[in-house]
């Protein structure tokens, strides 16, 4: 399955998905700097990943987006995050 990977973040920018101006835009590994909101639309619901509709929120995805900048290492050392935490299953388009 296609993945979404949160590489890190960007400040002041625009959705490379839908061109809305974000304060806060997820870099992606596959899809560049989009915003979480598109990021939660993209990917695939994982009901044993999450509760209730089986999406994370925005403002988690905005949350790894910032911890993933200080690398892997700090988000395992200060968050119990690992790199399957900022991977995502893209849904069917
Ligand atoms: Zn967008």
């Amino acid at each position: 399955m296609a993945k979404l990977t949160i590489t890190g973040y960007d400040a002041e920018c625009n959705c490379e998905h839908c061109g809305r101006a974000l304060k806060l835009g997820v870099k992606t590994a596959e899809k560049g700097i989009i915003g979480a909101d598109c990021f939660v639309k993209l990917v695939a619901k994982d009901r044993t990943r999450w509760n209730g509709n089986g999406k994370p929120s925005a403002s988690i995805i905005r949350e790894r987006a910032i911890i993933i900048t200080k690398g892997l290492a700090h988000a395992a050392r200060s968050y119990n995050l690992c790199a399957h935490s900022f991977s995502f299953d893209l849904a069917a388009a």
